[in-house]
């Protein structure tokens, strides 16, 4: 796979639902290469930020960029961005296989290297002899990594990842946030992992941020968030499992 490591840049992102704020003036920068953690409560606005990453959300106010270049106004599909969901969202009806191939057939990826990227992705989570089963055929970790393969071997900018361990029982969660953290440490891709488990982010993240009500409250190493909380909303959640 040829990933490309690169920067993302949110300045000033500010986003509202009618008359409801939901992120207000976000500023962040991620760098290339950097495993980052998205940790706030629920309905904090990690969600939202994400999805406008994505470009499935339009922010009001605020620019973002990619290796320095604004894609504001860039639509969804040319982000290159590979995103993955708490639900997986596979299809029900196709083959593993056919569920990691889906983009590539849709980019009209030539049959060869199609063949080869969709081995080299389900080798890479550990899927390869589970090819010819159907998603309701899988227990729910191996549902996620053909989540993360179909997700990765469309060989995306950047990967955001939404909550994709809270389906899964708390030991099988624990095996995943390594694989993922060595799946990430693999492709060395930049990617943005959204959740609100304070210890799933400071075991896997270089770095992560703090949201509640769509304000980042700190940035920084899990030492630093945990030594030097800025303020008592990050100390709190920060220092007490939940
Ligand atoms: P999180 O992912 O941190 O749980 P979300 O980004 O999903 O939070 O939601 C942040 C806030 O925005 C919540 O108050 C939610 O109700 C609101 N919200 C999210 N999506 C919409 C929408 N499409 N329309 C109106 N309000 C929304
Ligand atoms: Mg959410």
């Amino acid at each position: 796979m040829h990933l490309n490591k690169v920067s993302l840049e949110a300045r000033h992102i500010s986003l509202s639902y009618g008359s409801t704020e939901v992120l207000k003036d976000v500023n962040i920068r991620i760098e290339p290469g950097e495993f980052f953690a998205l940790l706030g409560p629920s309905g904090s606005g990690k969600s939202t930020l994400l999805r406008l990453i994505a470009g499935f959300n339009q922010h009001q106010r605020g620019e973002l960029l990619i290796d320095g270049k604004d894609i504001t106004g860039t639509p969804p599909h040319l982000r290159n961005v590979g995103m993955v969901f708490q639900n997986y969202a596979l299809w029900p009806h196709m083959t593993v296989w056919d569920n990691v191939a889906f983009g590539l057939v849709e980019r009209k990826e030539p049959k060869e290297s199609l063949r080869r990227k969709v081995a080299a992705a389900l080798e890479l989570v550990g899927l390869q002899d589970y090819a010819q089963r159907r998603p309701s055929q899988l227990s729910g970790g191996q549902q996620q990594r053909v989540a993360l393969a179909r997700t990765v071997v469309i060989e995306p900018k950047l990967l955001l990842l939404d909550e994709p361990l809270s389906n899964l029982d708390k030991n099988l969660r624990v095996q995943m946030r390594e694989e993922l953290k060595n799946l990430q440490r693999t492709l060395g891709l930049t990617t943005i992992f959204v959740t609100h488990d304070q210890e799933e982010a400071m075991t896997t993240a270089d770095r992560m941020a703090v949201l509640d009500k769509g304000v980042l409250q700190q940035v920084g190493t899990a030492a630093a968030l945990f030594d030097f909380p800025a303020n008592r909303f990050v100390a709190s959640f920060v220092g007490t499992a939940n």
